[in-house]
């Protein structure tokens, strides 16, 4: 794979009947990563940094509703219609409709490379759905980056964000703008404004976010998988940040799961 593309993603945004040309590396230690934060605060940049650096595989289901909307050509269900109506006006998709494309695509969550969840789950009923099915399939989260930044901010990253239609890669205005205005760095496809990110559409947001997002991080923290971040500085920076915390995280956990054999072979 050429270091400079990421893996194609193909399987998970359009589904299981297409397969990716460019699958992920296989990972030693494939993290099995959930990323949390409100619309804004930078998932889908750290996300694509954790995914050049990782080879995790980066599936956002904002990016299935994005890249189903823009190929009228395909068969869009009613489901899927239904569900890029809610995504433009900035308010959430059914859990069920959800639901159904997550298990359609749940042979991702056993990709070699390991992956990084961006924008799933979302509401109490997708974190508990997405537990039943790693536990029933024998898989585990490896950590959940919960990315933190006051709402101010958070509206002026929105409005400045442009995306690539190829990649997905994000870019910013002012915060991490692309060698040539308007055109991707990588693919060197036209960037695009999404259209929820309408000043409109990013207050809808940030009150689901509050009302059905937030109540997550403590999930999670009972669960002992979380992890914080200051989503405050350069993408950079925040990036070396979750790398750190991560890593440190990876080693706690080897040293216990040592810790615990050694206890074991004691107590025979
Ligand atoms: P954001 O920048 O708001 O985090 P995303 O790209 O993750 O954006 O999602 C865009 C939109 O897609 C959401 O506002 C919502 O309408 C829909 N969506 C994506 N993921 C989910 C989900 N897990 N549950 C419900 N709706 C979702």
């Amino acid at each position: 794979m050429s270091p400079q593309n990421k893996p194609d993603r193909v399987a998970w945004l359009q589904g299981p009947a297409a397969r990716c040309d460019e699958p992920s590396d296989v990972a030693q230690f494939p993290w099995k990563l959930v990323l949390l934060g409100a619309p804004g605060v930078g998932k889908g940049t750290q996300a694509d940094l954790l995914n050049r650096r990782t080879r995790a595989c980066h599936l956002s289901t904002g990016d299935v509703f994005r890249a189903a909307g823009s190929r009228p050509d395909c068969d869009q269900s009613p489901a899927m219609q239904a569900a890029l109506g809610y995504m433009r006006r900035g308010e959430l998709v059914p859990d069920s409709t959800v639901w159904e494309m997550i298990q359609e695509r749940s042979e991702c969550l056993h990709c070699t490379g390991g992956f990084i969840l961006d924008g799933f789950p979302r509401t109490l009923g997708q974190a508990e759905s997405l537990k039943q099915l790693m536990d029933s399939q024998g898989l585990a989260l490896s950590a959940v980056v919960s990315y933190e930044l006051p709402a101010s901010e958070i509206v002026e990253r929105l409005g400045g964000r442009r995306t690539c239609g190829k990649y997905k890669a994000v870019y910013h205005v002012t915060e991490r703008p692309p060698k040539r205005a308007d055109w991707c760095d990588r693919c060197e496809g036209r960037l695009f404004q999404r259209e929820d990110d309408r000043p409109e559409a990013i207050k809808v947001r940030l009150e689901t976010y509050e009302r059905s997002t937030a109540p997550l991080i403590e999930f999670y923290k009972n669960l002992g998988l979380l992890v914080e971040v200051a989503a405050k500085g350069s993408p950079d920076d925040i990036f070396e940040d979750t790398l750190a915390k991560l890593e440190s995280r990876r080693v706690r956990e080897v040293a216990r799961k040592v810790w615990a054999t050694v206890e074991d072979h004691r107590s025979l």
